[in-house]
Formats: structure tokens, sequence, C-alpha cells
């Protein structure tokens, strides 16, 4: 089975926002619900209650584990209540509920951060909140591992954005590009690490010619703009198409001597240690046909999703579905009052007649997932395996067929004449892989 091929599925760009300035949300008198989880990891502990008042970047979440981020407020008022929220993903998340206040007060403990080494950068990234925030959500300290930086020959930055209609790291790159070179600058003098390469689909022109400019004549940062096939951003497929390197199976980026930070993510930290404010607000480009105006908007972290669409002229009374994150792995929302959360990068709002869900038919076995899958894999294995009970016969069966190197992208579901849920069917394979090992842990104890 090959680890994985280019990715060659031709999406439509809809990229109309990405000429267009990003704006800040209007709305002053919200109130935020910030989950306490936004990242990979343990769930950080409320460190504030009801009652209490905090500032923009007043910190509100901790935990010790060595996989975590800290949170913010992104609001100055007071503190409501600590609740609950189920997340798109299924677990119920604490969360801290702020009335704000509609000052946006900064937090007068902050101020400029200096990093004089890989250690105070990495120290940086966590005292920050920061994840990956091209959809990730893995903690960047975790990523900055002073014990592994020693084998890291290439920074690459991860500007792909190849999914359709996001704009958000584009006008990151249009918008900040000072505040990115000197990230870049910052990187690669505290890492030792000597080559930078910056890997952006052809389709995002302004940036590509903004990046040009600003490195010209730079021997160690190159741009490199990459064919617009999805999914060119996957992290693997970048590095293969940037570096010509192959990730080994179960293996990591350092493994080939490569660290990858999404183009945001690294913008933020550089913007972190100009100014002390940790991650508290975020761009997302905010389209589909429901929008009137679509718009990259910047917006408080925890905000409701119904205050962000709402901001964009969404037609309420003919939106059929939300998605958080773009059309091709983002998830759809079952409420309005969902919150923004670090790692979201668009929210998508479609019309009844475009939310309407295609009647899924027999498979042909045309074999185009197959042949269309990055990672080289079967997904018609899968969806026989999650229509069996789950037990050792289907997890054994999702092993051998490694649903374990399935990254989600839904190109199988993108190419499949037949509309078969097939993504939808490899998200419950690996919660199934998941349920079986968990009882057959507890059935160790
Ligand atoms: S979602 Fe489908 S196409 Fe993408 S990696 Fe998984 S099996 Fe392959
Ligand atoms: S693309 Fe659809 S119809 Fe074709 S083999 Fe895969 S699941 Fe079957």
């Amino acid at each position: 089975m090959a680890l994985f091929k280019l990715g060659n599925t031709h999406l439509p760009h809809r990229k109309k926002t990405a000429c267009v300035a990003s704006v800040r949300l209007g709305k002053k008198d919200i109130v935020v619900n910030i989950p306490m989880s936004m990242h990979i990891g343990a769930e950080c502990t409320p460190l504030v209650k009801a009652g209490d008042s905090v500032y923009v970047g007043t910190i509100i979440g901790d935990s010790n584990a060595a996989v975590g981020a800290p949170v913010h407020s992104s609001v100055s008022g007071k503190v409501t209540g600590i609740g609950s929220i189920l997340s798109i993903n299924g677990r119920n998340v604490t969360t801290v509920t702020i009335e704000s206040d509609g000052l946006f007060t900064k937090d007068p403990s902050l101020s400029p951060v200096k990093a004089e080494s890989f250690a105070d950068l990495s120290r940086a990234a966590r005292n920050s909140g920061l994840v990956g925030l091209g959809g990730a959500g893995f903690p960047t300290a975790v990523k900055l591992d002073e014990k592994k930086i020693s084998q890291i020959d290439t920074l690459l930055i991860n500007a792909a954005e190849c999914e359709p209609y996001i704009t958000s790291d584009t006008r990151t790159i249009i918008e900040n590009s000072d505040t990115l070179k000197a990230a870049i600058e910052t990187f690669l003098t505290l890492s030792g690490v000597k080559k930078c390469v910056i890997g952006i689909e052809k389709n995002k022109p302004e940036a590509i010619k903004l990046l040009l400019e600003k490195f010209s004549g730079s021997e160690n940062v190159l741009i490199k703009t990459l064919p617009t096939t999805y999914p060119q951003g996957g992290e693997k497929m970048l590095i293969y198409n940037c570096l010509g390197r192959i990730v080994p199976e179960g293996g990591l980026p350092a493994d080939v001597g490569v660290i990858v930070l999404n183009v945001t993510t690294l913008t933020y930290l550089q913007k972190y240690l100009d100014t002390g404010m940790p991650l508290v607000e975020k761009t997302v480009t905010v389209d589909g046909s429901a929008v009137a105006e679509a718009k990259n908007i910047t917006v408080p972290i925890g905000c409701r999703v119904g205050d962000v669409v709402s901001e964009c002229g969404c037609d309420f009374e003919n939106t059929g579905k939300i998605i958080m994150g773009g059309p091709m792995m983002g998830n759809a929302l079952y409420t309005l009052d969902y919150p923004v959360l670090k790692n979201t990068n668009a929210i998508l709002a479609f019309d009844k007649k475009e939310s309407v869900k295609p009647k899924a038919t027999p498979c042909i076995h045309c074999g185009r997932c197959v042949s269309t899958c990055p990672m080289g894999l079967n997904p018609t294995i899968y969806a026989k395996a999650v229509a069996k009970p789950i037990g050792e016969e289907s997890y054994n069966l999702l092993l051998e067929s490694k649903i374990n190197l399935c990254i989600e992208c839904g190109s199988c579901s993108y190419v499949c004449p037949a509309k078969r849920p097939l993504v939808e069917n490899n998200r419950l394979a690996k919660a199934n892989c998941r349920t079986y090992r968990e009882r057959m842990e507890s059935l160790k104890k």
C-alpha cells in the first residue's frame, strides 16, 4: 500500500474574500462562552469563578498536562458562570461565560515578551495559548520542542489554505507581512534552523507577490508555489511537495528534519512577543450562499457564531446548514450559540437548497475513492467494517486497512458518484476503534 500520493482532487476555489480587507466585529455588547478545551490534549481547569472581573488577555484556564494550552479572556467584563457545551466532536467541554463591558480593556499586567533562546520561544508559545490555527489545534509549544530542535534543518510554513472559500491565512499574509517576516527571523535566529520554506498554492497571486517582494534577496527563505490540488495543505503532502521528503508511517515531520507551522500561528507568536497579548481573537472567513456579504472578520474567541454570521447579512430564514471550517473538513453546527474557537478559520452558511444532502445509492465499485485518496487508502473497507458490530473482527480489519492514516480530508466522499458518506464512515470507524480499545483496557483493570 502506498504511504501517500500527491493530492489530486480539483475543487472549485470560491475564494472571493481573498481581495477584501478583513474587518472587526462591530457588535461590542457580547457574551462570550469560552471552552476550556480548544486544542488537542488535556482540558484546562477554570481559574476564575462567577462574579470575577477580567480583562482582555487575563488567563482564565490552565492545566499542568504536557500537552495543553492555557485559555485567556477575549473581552473585559464579568464572569457570569462556569458551564459546559457539547462540542462538535461529541464531548462535553467546560466553558467560562463572560459578559463583555463593551470596553475591551487590555489586562494591565501584559507587556512585550523577551525571547533570547529557543526555550524562551517555546515558553512564549505556551504562555500565549497558541495552538495550530490551520484547523488542527495542536499546542504550538509542544511542536517547539527544545530537545528535538537540533534534528530540524527546515522550518516549513503552511500557507497552502487548500479548502474552498477559506482566505483567512491569505489575509494574514497580506495584512501582516512585516510581522510574518519578523516571526521567521525570530524563529531562525533562536532555533538555529538554517532554512525556511513557505508553501503556498498558486491561486493566491497577491499574497505570493508580496512574499516574493518581502523575501527578495533572502538566501534562507524560499517561497514555494504549489499546484492548486486538494489536499495540498495536508502536512505530509506539503512536506513532500515542498521538500521531496517522505514522513515514515507513524512518524512525525521531525523524523525528516522538518517543523511545520501554519502561517497564522507563526504570525501570532510574533504578535505575542511584540505585545504580550495572548491568543484572544481570530480572523475567520464568513461565506456561503446564505451570506449576503462574504468577508474575513476578526472576532473575540468564544463569541457566538450567530453574532458573527449576522454581521455578514446571513439570511437565517433560508439557512439550511452552518459549517465551522471548510466544506471538505469542517463540521456542521447544531446551534447558532456555538462559540468561535481558537482554530476556527471559517464559518460557512448555506441556503436550504444547497444544504440538501444527496441521497446515497449503492456502491458501484468504480474505485474512484481509492484512486483519489491522498494516503493510498481504501475507504470501502471502512464502510464494511463500521457495518459490523464493534468488536475484535471489525477492529482488526480497520487496523489492517490503516484507518489511523486517514486524514479525514473528504476527497473520497467528494468524488464518489454514489454519494456514499465515506468520510463520515471513516470518522465513525475511528470512534469505534477508540471504543473497542477503551473496552479492552477496562477489562484489564
Ligand atoms: S478522508 Fe478519504 S480520501 Fe481522505 S485520507 Fe481518508 S480515506 Fe483517504
Ligand atoms: S467512489 Fe463510491 S461508488 Fe466508487 S467504489 Fe468508492 S464508494 Fe463505491
